[in-house]
């Protein structure tokens, strides 16, 4: 299987102190030809490999941690990365609000099955939720829909087969508002394979029915296939997010691993066997630990971190406070921030009441990439100055702001404007810290 190939991989990387390129190119040889065994798309495991290989030749390793166990944890974090980072939710309309799913895949994908496994779960949550029954190719999968809601007590809107689909989910909609239902699931007709009627079908549907979401239903077995399956529906129609059935059987992991990368829509929910209870939350570092089959080793790098990460806020208290904070600290600063999910997610963290700065409505009008982009200016000027310079950025005469303004590709006036608002912001922050009396000091934290 996948993990069991990459943990051969990690096995063989042996040694000290930096990961040397000859290792790392090695072991992601092997990363690369599992990766593409588990039927991931050619593409993403080309992005995928050259971005964990940047990160992690010459990355020092850390103390308490083996090489191999160094290339795992950064081959770890690319994977949840690659999947989206954080789990995206199903989001629901309030109180009696109508939301309007429909549920599309090729046959056999399991959409019929999924439905009443969302159901199920919305209706848990308190939810009144409808079914309905669009598929009128089978008679048989209006009789399976129906079945289904009656396990999961769950009513369920059928017309029989002679009936457009695009009308009986007119009606549908009719009947939801008068009944108190405020979710309605669409159960569409699938084909063997992509086809434009099919297409056509969901389409029309799509144009007479305000839809807040659309879903793609995926056989993770299909693997590559899934992915293409994806990609299709998401240019033809246009999904919202897609759920990943099969899971449980012995699939290859790929299709978890490049939908997200190939479509950009998020994985919402994965299916974990045929009972109607078998549907999961996706979460893409679970997933990643899964595909990894490494959960030890990233058990122990999440405390090797947590230890480094207090050791870090510790020692950078004491130096704003001494005021000795320099470039190199600003670095670690600026990875702190990445790990977080940038500026942005840091800013929507803050209470809305801190100036109002966190609100939602102050940050409509923030262009965050312009914001990110600056930071990665000064980011390059400062990856431009050597270890020495980032200590004592007084050394920094004209001729060593010319060499690294030629480094960073910038005018020579960035690299002193950078330096002087570094200068201020150090000023600022010894004033600052003094400022803070013994009593809050646990509240100072960066
Ligand atoms: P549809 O044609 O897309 O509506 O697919 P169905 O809902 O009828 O499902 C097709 C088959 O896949 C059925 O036998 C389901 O029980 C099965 N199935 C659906 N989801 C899962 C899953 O997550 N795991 C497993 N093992 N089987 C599933
Ligand atoms: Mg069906």
């Amino acid at each position: 299987s996948l993990s069991e190939k990459l943990q051969n991989v990690f096995k063989n990387l042996r040694g000290k102190g930096k990961l040397s390129e000859a290792d790392v190119k090695l072991a992601l040889r092997e990363v690369k030809m599992a990766l593409l065994e588990a039927d991931v798309n050619f593409k993403v495991v080309k992005n995928f490999v050259n971005s964990v290989q940047e990160r992690a030749i010459g990355q020092e390793v850390m103390t308490s941690l083996t090489p191999g166990q160094m290339v795992v944890k950064i081959v770890n974090e690319e994977m949840v990365k690659l999947m989206g980072d954080e789990t995206t939710e199903l989001t629901l309309k309030p109180g009696s609000e109508i939301t309007v799913i429909m549920m599309c895949g090729l046959q056999g994908a399991g959409k019929t099955t999924t439905i009443a496994k969302l159901a199920g779960k919305f209706k848990a949550k308190g939810k009144k939720p409808l079914l309905v029954a669009c598929d009128i190719y089978r008679p048989a999968a209006v009789d399976q829909l129906q079945i289904n809601g009656e396990k999961q007590g769950v009513p369920v809107f059928a017309m029989g087969t002679n009936h457009k689909p695009v009308n009986i989910a007119k009606a549908a909609m009719e009947h939801a508002a008068k009944n108190g239902n405020n979710i309605v699931i669409i159960d569409t007709a699938g084909r063997l394979h992509i086809d434009e009627d099919m297409m056509d079908e969901l389409i029309e549907i799509k144009e007479n029915i305000h839809i807040d979401h659309v879903i793609l239903t995926v056989d993770a077995m299909t693997g590559q296939d899934a992915v293409n399956v994806a990609e299709t529906f998401n240019e033809k129609i246009g999904i919202t997010g897609v759920i990943l059935t099969k899971l449980d059987g012995d699939t290859r992991g790929g299709a978890a691993l490049s939908i997200r990368a190939v479509t950009g829509k998020p994985i919402l929910y994965i299916g974990m066997g045929e009972k109607l209870s078998d549907l999961e939350q996706f979460y893409p570092d679970r997933m990643a630990s899964r595909i990894l089959g490494m959960g030890d080793v990233l058990t122990l790098i999440d405390k090797v971190q947590a230890e480094i990460d207090e050791d870090k806020a510790k020692e950078l208290e004491r130096k704003i406070k001494k005021a000795e904070f320099d470039f190199n600290d600003y670095l670690d600063q600026m990875q702190q921030m990445k790990k977080m999910g940038g500026i942005q997610k840091l800013v929507e963290m803050l209470p809305g009441g801190m100036g109002g700065m966190g609100s939602k409505a102050n940050m409509k009008d923030i262009d965050w990439d312009e914001g990110e982009n600056a930071l990665k200016g000064i980011e390059a000027i400062i990856y431009s100055m050597t270890k020495e310079e980032r200590r004592n950025p007084d050394l920094l005469n004209p001729s060593r702001k010319k060499r690294i303004a030629d480094g960073a590709g910038v005018d020579i006036s960035e690299v002193n404007r950078v330096v002087k608002q570094f200068g201020e912001t150090r000023k600022m922050m010894k004033q600052f810290s003094g400022m803070l009396g013994g009593k809050n000091k646990k509240k100072f934290r960066m």
